[in-house]
């Protein structure tokens, strides 16, 4: 059992996190609290080694990801993939890293699509951050699909385009890959704030096409709920968020979460 469970970022005070955990822990009956701590980048370091002597085990999300990637002593193959760690534990006083948005992606799209997409199907893949790693990471493993990769920096998509298989592409035309796709997938920030712009507009998209934006707020971003308007198949990054917090609750505590309880935690 972790000797404290935490998650790391900077700001997390919006965090949704505590509230399913939480719920989690309580019905699991597992007498420990999951507890949000602001850490500022220069402040990481010297945080993880505190934790790592208090045997703490926890989650971590922007923009501290990558830092604790480098910072563990070993990692899981899918961290290894993503370059990026979201769940973190401590064995033999060593910091491990696991990449559960993954697995989280990877049940959003389960939930949107029923059905694995068939080869020759397309992904255009809005964001080149470690989110995008994330879906690259589950996209990139579908036999026979092509996934692109658009995002305001170019030369961030041709790197990361670059990391994973030859099904994997970047492009500058962001009309040209959503107009193609069967699955459009937002990992860009944008849908957060009331004034942004959508990630792609809505006459972009091919009739067909399952929307799914990897953003979290109350009531769903206004993309997803116009896209929904047109008759599109369309989620938000909610089922992402609660999936890869039940991983991660196996990988500290070696059982299953009641997932129901985490669901209705955040329900409304
Ligand atoms: P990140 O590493 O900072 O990457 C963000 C990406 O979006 C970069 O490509 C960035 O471009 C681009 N971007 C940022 N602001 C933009 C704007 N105004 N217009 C166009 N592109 C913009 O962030 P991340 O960790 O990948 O997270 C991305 C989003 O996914 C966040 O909203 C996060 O909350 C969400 N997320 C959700 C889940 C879930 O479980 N649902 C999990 C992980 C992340 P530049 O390189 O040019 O800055």
């Amino acid at each position: 059992m972790p000797g404290r469970l935490v998650l790391l970022g900077h700001p997390v005070a919006h965090s949704i996190s505590p509230a399913f955990q939480n719920a989690a822990l309580r019905a699991a009956g597992i007498p420990l609290r999951y507890e949000a701590l602001d850490i500022e980048p220069g402040e990481l370091s010297a945080a993880l080694q505190s934790l790592i002597g208090q045997h703490a085990a926890g989650n971590v999300t922007i923009p501290h990801k990558e830092a604790v990637f480098r910072a563990c002593g070993r990692h899981s193959d899918v961290a290894g993939r993503t370059r990026a760690v979201n769940t973190f534990w401590v064995e033999d006083d060593v910091l491990v890293g696991d990449n559960t948005d993954v697995a989280g992606f990877a049940a959003l799209a389960r939930e949107a699509l029923h059905v694995p997409l068939a080869t020759g199907s397309r992904v255009a893949l809005l964001g080149a951050g470690g989110a995008a790693a994330a879906v690259l990471a589950e996209t990139g493993s579908w036999p026979g699909v092509q996934t692109t990769v658009v995002a305001r920096t170019s030369t961030r998509a041709q790197a990361l385009a670059a990391r994973f298989s030859a099904c994997v592409l970047a492009t500058d035309d962001l009309a040209a890959a959503v107009r193609s796709a069967d699955l459009v997938v937002n990992a860009t920030p944008l849908g957060l704030r009331d004034d942004d712009p959508m990630p792609a507009a809505l006459d972009m998209l091919s009739p067909a096409a399952v929307v799914l934006d990897l953003v979290c707020r109350r009531g769903e971003t206004a993309w997803v709920r116009a896209a929904r308007a047109r008759g599109h198949t369309s989620l938000d990054g909610l089922p992402m968020l609660l999936e890869q917090g039940a991983v991660a609750f196996t990988r500290w505590f070696d059982r299953e979460p009641d997932r129901a309880a985490m669901r209705a935690a955040v329900a409304g």
